[in-house]
């Protein structure tokens, strides 16, 4: 055994010195985490913080102390501030302490999770099970982290390609006179839905955008009638992205009716349940997403509602067969073995285009042991009581207005006043200055809406209460400008 470092090791010189620094490191933010509250959600960047990151490329060593010191000071400051429990935009998890300490280990193992025969991949296998368990998913199901659900709604588009034209396509491209497919989705689908055909070649022109009904769900019959026209037109519908969870206004289309459209016209039937499909961990929200368990693929993040550390994105198929045969690749240097590290095929990478991956089963994995389904499924069902508090409120006061019936955990409002969309939108921008609460802003059948998205297990009535009284005082001296 060696028992000195080489010379070109990039591991430290003092062990015990870099062992302290560490531990404050770690200690800066648990302290950030357990005192966020004192924080504003978000605080706007100084020029003099933005300049010092323009800096040239270093040639020299400079010590750790001093790039944490620059974290410290420049740069967890000004974070979008999503751990915060005031933080009401978009659609964004806030992570958990546990997810934060796995990440840091899964960091010091740097496993790459593309395959070989590693504990590690068991791991994600292990999530890959509890996900078919949690769905009503059969044995014969394949599951895969990914980035995010822009790149599972892509991957299940690929999927479906490949099972509609046959694998022949991945050689032959979609040059070679195939049938021409066709896609469906809805009005309130996310966009990654279109960039998913535009990314498959198949074109957003092959995808069908179907009205909504008055509670933001995709109409059924208009999609009957699309899929029909289609056909009178020699086209092949072959997809249908139904939505659990939409980003505007967490509507969840009917699932159940989608599956049984989709069966009736041998379809894919696709969920884009990006946020929602989590909500299978509360009792009281799982019958809202009935159906969802007929699905052909199921696209999802655990970042969001599931509360667990950016990136864990998820695509889970119910035909294992059919998602290898969309993504397979042999290759002489990814040869699999029956014993040694080659072994245990089929891989991670045989079910997506990422050959190299991180581990971001553990800290997905730590998040559901540590805090179980049960614990997990009171912040969605909180969440979403948190939501319904905030609707009755808004709906009980003269100068606010709410725009779309609240589904699960999105409320969308806004200000009544003579100019409303001028007034919401100053007014949002005025919020996330105030440090207090930032929600983020749509457009509901034209009109500006303050869209607050409740997601964070942290945030509590009293958050509810800031949101809206600075709203009401806000509101009212922009109003009369
Ligand atoms: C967030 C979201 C997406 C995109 O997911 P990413 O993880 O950001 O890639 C897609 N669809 C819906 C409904 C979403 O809420």
């Amino acid at each position: 055994m060696i028992d000195k470092a080489t010379p070109t090791s990039l591991d430290p010189e003092n062990w015990s010195a870099f062992r302290a620094q560490s531990h404050r490191m770690l200690d800066d933010m648990l302290d950030y985490i357990q005192n966020i509250r004192e924080r504003p959600v978000w605080q706007a960047i100084p020029d003099a913080t933005r300049l010092r990151f323009q800096q040239a490329l270093p040639r020299e060593s400079s010590s750790l102390e001093d790039a944490h010191a620059s974290f410290m000071n420049d740069i967890l400051p000004y974070a979008a501030g999503n751990a915060h429990p005031g933080f009401m935009g978009w659609v964004n998890g806030g992570g958990t302490p546990v997810g934060m300490v796995a990440e840091m280990i899964a960091a010091g193992l740097n496993a790459n999770l593309g395959g070989r025969n590693q504990m590690p991949v068991e791991v994600e296998r292990q999530v890959v099970r509890w996900m078919r368990e949690l769905f009503g998913f059969p044995e014969t199901a394949s599951g895969i982290f990914v980035t995010g659900t822009s790149m599972a709604n892509l991957m299940a588009v690929l999927i479906a390609r490949t099972g509609a034209l046959g694998m022949s396509v991945r050689a032959d491209g979609l040059q070679t006179g195939q049938p021409r497919l066709v896609a469906y989705t809805s009005d309130a689908a996310h966009v990654c839905i279109a960039q998913a055909m535009d990314l498959s070649g198949l074109g957003t022109a092959a995808l069908r955008h179907i009205p909504v009904n008055a509670r933001h769900q995709i109409d059924l019959g208009a999609l009957q009638a699309a899929i029909d026209a289609d056909r009178q037109a020699g086209l092949q519908p072959f997809f249908i992205a139904g939505t659990a969870g939409t980003v505007n206004t967490g509507a969840v289309d009917d699932l159940a009716a989608l599956a049984d459209i989709a069966r009736r016209e041998a379809m894919w039937f696709h969920v884009d349940g990006a946020y929602g499909a989590l909500g299978m961990l509360a009792a009281d929200v799982a019958p809202r997403l009935n159906g969802i368990e007929r699905c052909d693929s199921l696209a999802f993040d655990f970042h969001k509602w599931g509360q667990v550390q950016y990136d864990a994105g998820f695509l889970l198929v119910r035909d294992g067969a059919r998602h290898l045969e969309a993504f397979a690749a042999p290759a002489a240097y990814l040869r699999r073995e029956a014993r040694g590290l080659a072994a245990g095929s089929p891989w991670p990478c045989d079910f997506g285009p990422d050959l190299s991956r991180g581990f971001r089963a553990l800290k997905t994995w730590m998040t559901i042991k540590v805090h179980g389904t049960h614990r997990l499924g009171q912040v969605v069902s909180e969440t979403c009581r948190l939501a319904r508090v905030l609707a009755a409120r808004i709906e009980a006061h003269p100068a606010l207005e709410l725009l779309a019936p609240v589904s699960l955990n999105i409320v969308c409002f806004r200000y009544r006043c003579d100019d409303p969309d001028r007034v919401n939108r100053e007014l949002i921008m005025d919020l996330h200055e105030s440090g207090i609460v930032a929600p983020s802003s749509t457009t509901i059948d034209g009109a500006i809406a303050i869209r607050a998205a409740i997601f964070n297990h942290r945030t509590g009535e009293q958050d509810i209460d800031a949101l809206l009284s600075t709203v009401l005082s806000l509101g009212a001296s922009l109003s009369t400008r």
